[in-house]
């Protein structure tokens, strides 16, 4: 809080006060100390790979090039550094889209059950070769909800990878389900039996950047920005979206999204 003093004064019948001006600056200084976090994430986030590229390729040029066995080892390194690279960039334009309010939505009223069909397909390789058992349950008749078909994809998308990336390969087990929540909103809910999170991490789940172990994530291809881009997607359409989590048990997100016209953002 700032607090400026002016001496009051009038001509005529001085009474010798002051005028108290309190002003909160402590928000203004949070955004301002997140944006800086912020920037310091992504030049940490980029050169990392950066870094491990440049040392492969001198590698290679070192001799590792005719090492029949190093020689493709290496190539491939850089392959999946620029893979994770090119993934971050991407997160980054989304987010600074979704920002500046440049990409507004193309909200239409659109039954949810098939996208969440097509996004178990879609993900029908590394469930399989995950050995992951995937539970569809899409009984119950939804009204459609107003929604924009790409933004919700790519949460979807978000979301199931997370389910799979974190889910052992044995015994593993994902849930999909949508139902009416009321009147007004349907709650989709993905659910896994993986690693879970621990509950100390649960508040900054959605931070940008945040993770809950830097390497395990970033081994997973991970940018640590799929949740948070989740969020600002489901609350752009008035929805909202919670985690719930217990490490080592599993992993639970359940997002909802109005099913009229109007109930989104205000
Ligand atoms: P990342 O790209 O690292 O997966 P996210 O923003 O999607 O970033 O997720 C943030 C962190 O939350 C992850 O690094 C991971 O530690 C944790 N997390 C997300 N989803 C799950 C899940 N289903 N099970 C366990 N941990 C998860």
């Amino acid at each position: 809080v700032r607090l400026t003093f002016t001496p009051y004064q009038r001509q005529e019948d001085y009474t010798g006060g002051v005028i108290a001006v309190v002003q909160d600056v402590t928000e203004q200084e949070k955004l301002e100390q997140q944006r800086k976090e912020f920037v310091a994430n992504v030049s940490h986030e980029l050169r990392t790979p950066l870094t491990t590229i440049k040392s492969y390729l001198e590698a290679l040029d070192d001799g590792a090039m005719q090492d029949r066995e190093l020689g493709p080892k290496f190539l491939d390194v850089t392959r999946r550094e620029t893979d994770r690279m090119i993934r971050l960039v991407t997160d980054l334009l989304h987010m600074s889209r979704l920002d500046s309010k440049e990409a507004s939505l193309r909200l239409q009223p659109m039954p949810i059950a098939p996208l969440l069909e097509e996004v178990a397909t879609r993900f029908a390789i590394p469930i399989e070769r995950k050995n992951i058992q995937l539970v569809l349950d899409l009984s119950a008749p939804l009204p459609d909800v107003w929604a924009d078909r790409d933004q919700i994809r790519r949460v979807l998308d978000n979301l199931m990878s997370n389910a799979i990336k974190y889910t052992a390969d044995e015994g593993g087990k994902i849930t999909v389900r949508a139902r009416q929540k009321d009147d007004r909103y349907v709650e989709v809910r993905i659910q896994d039996n993986g690693i879970g999170i621990p509950r100390k991490d649960l508040d900054r789940i959605f931070e940008r950047f945040y993770r809950v172990d830097k390497a395990r994530s970033r081994s997973m291809g991970g940018t640590g920005l799929g949740l948070s881009i989740a969020r600002e997607i489901i609350r752009a359409h008035g929805g909202e979206i919670d985690m719930d989590s217990e490490l080592h048990a599993g992993t639970t997100v359940t997002f909802t999204l109005p099913v009229r016209e109007g109930e989104g953002p205000k």
